[in-house]
C-alpha cells in the first residue's frame, strides 16, 4: 500500500512548487541582473563622458597655449569650440549622474571647475591680445595650476567612484548569473527527481490498482460462475421435484416412461434417449420408451447383461461411441459424426431393474452429467414403487395357483363392465365355468396333479380371452369370464371353443400319463337375464347346474328365454 504522505499527486505537487519557485527566483534574478547591467552600462558611459572630459580639457588648454606661443587665430577658434564641446560635456555628465548625488555633487564641481579653467585660459589669450601680458602671468599661471589640480582630483574622484560602481554591479550580476545557475542546477534536477518519483509511484500505484481490478474480476467471474451454478442447480433442483413429484403421481409404468421421455428432452434437450427396462424373466430388457432420435443403432430387446451400467452397478460414461468402450446394446454409429453418450442404471431396492442411455452428437462427457444421474435416481424409485405398486395390486387381485383375477375383483369389476355396457346399450356375457368331476381327478391323481390341472386350464383361457375380457377364478375349480360388448352367439361360441380348449388339454409330466379335464359352462347374458351382477352370475350358475345336468362338458345358456333372444338373434 503507498502511503498518503508519498502518494504521487503530493510528489507531482512538491515538483511542481519546486520549479515555480525556481521560475520566480530566475525570473527576480534576471531583473536584478538586467538592473545590475544597466547600472554598468551607464557607469561605462559616464567614464567615457569623463574620459571626454579629460581629453576635450587638454586639447582646450593645448589650444589655448598654442595661441599665447604663436598667436595663431585657428588655435583661438578651436579653442573656442572645444571649451564649447568640453562645457557641453560636463553639462551631460551632471545630467548622467543626477541620481546619484555624490557623484552629481562631483560632476557640478567638475563642472564649475572646467568653467573656471576655460575662463582663465581665455583671459590669458584676451590678455596676450591686449599686451597686459607680462604682469598677469605669473598669478594666472598659479590658480591655472590650482584649478587643473582640482580638475584632475575631481575626475579622479568622478573615475574611483565609477571604477568602483562598475566593480559593484558586476559582482553582483555575477552572483545573480551563479545563483540563478545554481538554483537551475539543484532545482531542475530534483524537480526532475521528483517527476520521475511521482511517475514511478504512479505506475507502482496503476499496477496496484490493476492487480485488484483484477482480482476483483476475478472474483467477480468467479461469483458469477458461482451464481450460474446456483442458478443452475436451482433449475435442476426444480426440475428434479417437479420431476419427482409427477413421478410420483405416475398412475402406471406407461406413464412413468412418458413422464421420463419428455422431462429429459425438456432438461437435456439434444440428447437422444433410450429407456430400458429389464422384463421380469430378468433375462432380457425391453425398450420402452425412446426420445429425440436416436443417433446411433440400439437393441430393441438386448440381453439385461448388454449394458456395462447394470454390469458395473454404476453410470457408464462412453466419451467415444466409434472408437472407444461401448455397451452392446448400442450399435456403431453409421455417419461421420462422432457420438457420445451415457448409461445409468437403474436400480431400487438392491435390484437394477433397467437403465437408461443418453446419446449425442460429438464426443466427450454430456452436460449435466450429475442431473442425469438424479433424474435416473428418482426414476428408478419411481420405477420399483410402481412394480411393488403392481405387484401388490396383482397379489391383492390375483389368484397365486392361476394368475387369473380373484372373486373379489370379479365382483368389482363385474359391475364396473355392467354399467359401462349399459351407458353404451351394449350387451355383456357372463360365463360361469366348473371343470367336472374334479374332486375325483384330486383324489386319482394327487392335489398337485390337481393345480396342474387348474394352472394348465388358466392358461388356456387366457390364451382364448379378449384383452377387454376379464377372466377369474371363482373358487376351487370355478371359474368366470366376462365378456364385455359381447351378445349371445358370440358367448356361446366363445364358451364353446373353451370348452373345447380344455378337452383338448393333456396335463402331466413330460414321459408320464397325458391327463384329460372336461369343463361344463353355464352362460348368462345382460340384459336377457338381469341387469346386476349377483343376478347374472345367479343365472350364469343355473345354466351350469343345467350344463352338469345334462351331461357335463358342454355349454348350456341360462334359461328358456335366451333360446328365444337366441332364435330372434338369428333370425
Ligand atoms: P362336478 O363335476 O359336479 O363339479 O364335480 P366336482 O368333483 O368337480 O365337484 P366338487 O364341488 O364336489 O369338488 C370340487 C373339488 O375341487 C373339491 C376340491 O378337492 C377340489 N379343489 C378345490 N380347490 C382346489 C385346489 O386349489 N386344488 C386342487 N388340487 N383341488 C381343488
Ligand atoms: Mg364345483
Ligand atoms: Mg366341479
Amino acid at each position: 500500500m503507498i502511503s498518503r504522505r508519498f502518494s504521487p499527486l503530493r510528489v507531482f505537487l512538491a515538483a511542481t512548487a519546486i520549479l515555480v519557485a525556481l521560475g520566480l527566483y530566475v525570473v527576480a534574478n534576471a531583473s536584478q541582473f538586467a538592473s545590475d547591467y544597466r547600472a554598468v552600462t551607464h557607469t561605462y558611459t559616464v567614464l567615457r563622458h569623463v574620459d571626454r572630459i579629460e581629453s576635450l580639457r587638454h586639447q582646450a588648454v593645448a589650444e589655448a597655449r598654442g595661441f599665447l606661443l604663436g598667436g595663431r587665430a585657428e588655435n583661438r577658434d578651436s579653442f573656442w569650440r572645444v571649451g564649447g564641446e568640453l562645457q557641453r560635456e560636463a553639462d551631460v555628465l551632471v545630467e548622467l549622474v543626477g541620481e546619484d548625488a555624490a557623484q552629481g555633487a562631483r560632476a557640478t564641481e567638475l563642472g564649475r571647475a572646467l568653467e573656471a579653467r576655460l575662463r582663465m585660459s581665455a583671459e590669458a589669450m584676451q590678455s596676450t591680445r591686449t599686451g597686459a601680458r607680462a604682469g598677469a602671468d605669473a598669478s594666472l599661471l598659479a590658480r591655472t595650476r590650482a584649478i587643473d589640480l582640482d580638475v584632475t582630483r575631481r575626475i579622479g574622484e568622478l573615475r574611483a567612484s565609477g571604477t568602483t560602481h562598475l566593480a559593484t554591479h558586476a559582482r553582483r550580476a555575477e552572483r545573480s548569473a551563479w545563483m540563478t545557475l545554481l538554483a537551475a542546477g539543484i532545482g531542475i534536477p530534483l524537480s526532475l527527481l521528483l517527476i520521475g518519483h511521482a511517475q514511478r509511484l504512479l505506475s507502482r500505484e496503476n499496477r496496484v490498482r490493476e492487480q485488484a481490478e483484477a482480482a476483483a474480476s476475478a472474483s467477480n467471474a468467479e461469483l458469477n460462475a458461482t451464481v450460474q451454478q446456483l442458478a443452475r442447480l436451482s433449475d435442476s433442483m426444480a426440475a428434479l421435484s417437479q420431476y419427482s413429484g409427477m413421478l410420483q403421481g405416475a398412475s402406471d409404468a406407461q406413464e412413468l416412461y412418458e413422464i421420463t421421455a419428455a422431462t429429459f428432452r425438456r432438461l437435456l434437450p439434444g440428447l437422444a434417449g433410450l429407456l430400458y427396462v429389464i422384463r421380469a424373466s430378468r433375462d432380457h430388457a425391453e425398450l420402452v420408451a425412446q426420445w429425440g432420435g436416436a443417433v446411433a443403432p440400439n437393441d430393441h430387446a438386448p440381453a439385461s447383461q448388454a449394458c456395462w451400467s447394470v454390469r458395473r452397478y454404476a453410470p457408464f460414461a462412453m466419451e467415444d461411441l466409434r472408437h472407444g468402450l461401448r455397451c452392446s446394446h448400442i450399435g456403431r454409429p453409421h455417419g461421420a459424426e462422432d457420438v457420445h453418450g451415457l448409461c445409468v442404471p437403474l436400480s431400487a431396492h438392491g435390484e437394477v431393474v433397467g437403465w437408461l442411455s443418453l446419446q449425442g452428437e460429438g464426443r466427450g462427457r454430456i452436460p449435466d452429467e450429475s442431473l442425469a444421474i438424479r433424474l435416473c435416481e428418482q426414476l428408478s424409485l419411481a420405477l420399483a414403487n410402481i412394480r411393488l405398486r403392481e405387484s401388490l395390486r396383482h397379489q391383492a387381485v390375483r389368484d397365486p395357483l392361476t394368475g387369473l383375477f380373484n372373486r373379489r375383483y370379479l365382483e368389482e369389476s363385474l359391475a364396473r363392465e355392467i354399467a359401462h355396457c349399459q351407458r353404451r346399450a351394449q350387451p355383456l356375457a357372463v360365463l360361469m365355468l366348473d371343470i367336472d368331476h374334479f374332486k375325483s381327478f384330486n383324489d386319482r391323481h394327487g392335489h398337485a396333479m390337481g393345480d396342474a390341472a387348474l394352472s394348465a386350464f388358466a392358461r388356456m383361457l387366457k390364451t382364448r380371452c379378449r384383452p377387454e375380457d376379464i377372466a377369474c377364478r371363482y373358487g376351487g375349480e370355478e371359474f368366470t369370464l366376462i365378456l364385455p360388448e359381447t351378445d349371445l352367439p358370440t358367448a356361446l361360441e366363445r364358451a364353446e371353443d373353451i370348452r373345447a380348449g380344455a378337452a383338448l388339454l393333456r396335463i402331466g409330466e413330460p414321459g408320464g400319463a397325458m391327463l384329460r379335464i372336461t369343463v361344463s359352462i353355464g352362460v348368462a347374458l345382460m340384459p336377457e337375464h338381469g341387469d346386476v351382477g349377483l343376478e347374472l352370475m345367479r343365472a350364469g350358475d343355473r345354466a351350469l347346474y343345467r350344463a352338469k345336468h345334462e351331461g357335463r362338458d358342454r355349454v348350456a345358456v341360462a334359461d328358456g328365454r335366451v333360446e328365444e333372444a337366441m332364435e330372434m338373434a338369428r333370425g
